[in-house]
């Protein structure tokens, strides 16, 4: 049987890139691995398309429900979000760089997470102690997903280890303007001409249990507001329905990558506890945050401490 590596939910580059890394690093070491994703090859984030093309490679192939697999977990370990099932399989390994989520195991696994901006920079280390070649094409797409983690290094999330990793990958990737690829990545992944507003706010969204309040956290990546000024209407209107759906709040990200900051865009059962967690008060349901670039790091943290967790 092949273990199925595969990362979250709306899978973004690091899910993609790390599926895609630590299953040819498997196979490497002679197991039969596969690279997963939870969703079809069409629906894939545009940044993730665009960077699969520039290095030719294959997507993943799509895998939703666990049950009776062997699964390898990459870039999270949260139950919420990984495949249907995943306490029904065989879970032999996780690789990561988010807190330690709620799955569990009845055997040992490999479970190796660190504290970085990019599960690509965990596993630039495992190849590095393993011995092991990283091939040209996945050292492109590695490399990408640091750049996207760690939003070209200015991420709160970024330590040494992901820019000394980006400079190994970059050599291996022949990739000589990590700056030009990023922006093509920017531009890939802001572009937001024609596409549904679900579509946009799915993009990149979470849930979270906070306290035993379902909270979810889109955000969508823009290289200036503008770019959502005439769909803003558009993307409430689908916040209102995902809220209506069971959950407590849901929060939208509208983050400026140039001006580093994120207009917030929040839809809550209890607004004032949202604008206690960032220290801001909401105009028509929004309120800008300087300096916010990380759900991981800045959201989610400010939220839970809000919430109580
Ligand atoms: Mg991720
Ligand atoms: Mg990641
Ligand atoms: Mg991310």
């Amino acid at each position: 049987m092949s273990i199925c590596v595969i990362g979250h939910t709306n899978p973004d580059t690091d899910s993609v890139a790390a599926a895609i890394s630590y299953a040819n690093f498997l196979k490497a070491q002679g197991q039969d691995a596969i690279a997963c994703m939870q969703t079809d090859a069409a629906s894939l984030n545009p940044e993730s398309k665009t960077l699969l093309a520039r290095f030719g490679l294959a997507a993943p192939e799509m895998m939703k429900d666990a049950e009776g697999k062997q699964v390898a977990l990459v870039d999270h370990s949260d139950i919420i979000q990984a495949p249907a099932n995943i306490m029904k399989a065989e879970l032999v390994a996780v690789v990561d760089h988010h807190k330690i989520g709620d799955v569990t195991t009845n055997n040992p696994i490999f479970f190796y997470a660190q504290p970085v901006g990019c599960t690509c920079t965990v596993l630039n280390e495992m190849y590095k102690t393993a011995g092991i070649a990283i091939p040209k094409n996945i050292a492109g797409i590695m490399l990408a997903a640091i750049l996207s983690d760690t939003v070209n290094f200015k991420s709160p999330t970024c330590t040494p280890a992901d820019k000394a990793a980006c400079a190994e990958l970059a050599k291996v990737a022949e990739v000589s303007d990590m700056n030009e690829l990023f922006m093509e990545m920017l531009k890939a992944k802001s572009s937001v001409d024609g596409i549904p507003a679900k579509d946009l706010l799915f993009r990149d969204y979470k849930d979270f249990d906070m306290k035993g309040s379902k909270v979810g956290v889109g955000q969508l990546e823009l290289a200036t507001l503008d770019q959502v000024a005439a769909i803003r209407g558009d993307l409430m209107k689908e916040m209102e329905k995902v809220k209506a759906d069971g959950r407590h709040s849901v929060l939208l990200m509208l983050t400026d990558v140039v001006k580093e900051g994120t207009d917030l865009v929040v839809l809550s059962d209890d607004p004032s506890l949202i604008e206690k967690a960032f220290n801001a008060k909401l105009s028509n349901n929004a309120m800008w945050i300087p300096g916010m670039m990380s759900r991981k790091k800045q959201t989610i943290p400010n939220l839970q401490k809000a919430f109580g967790c």
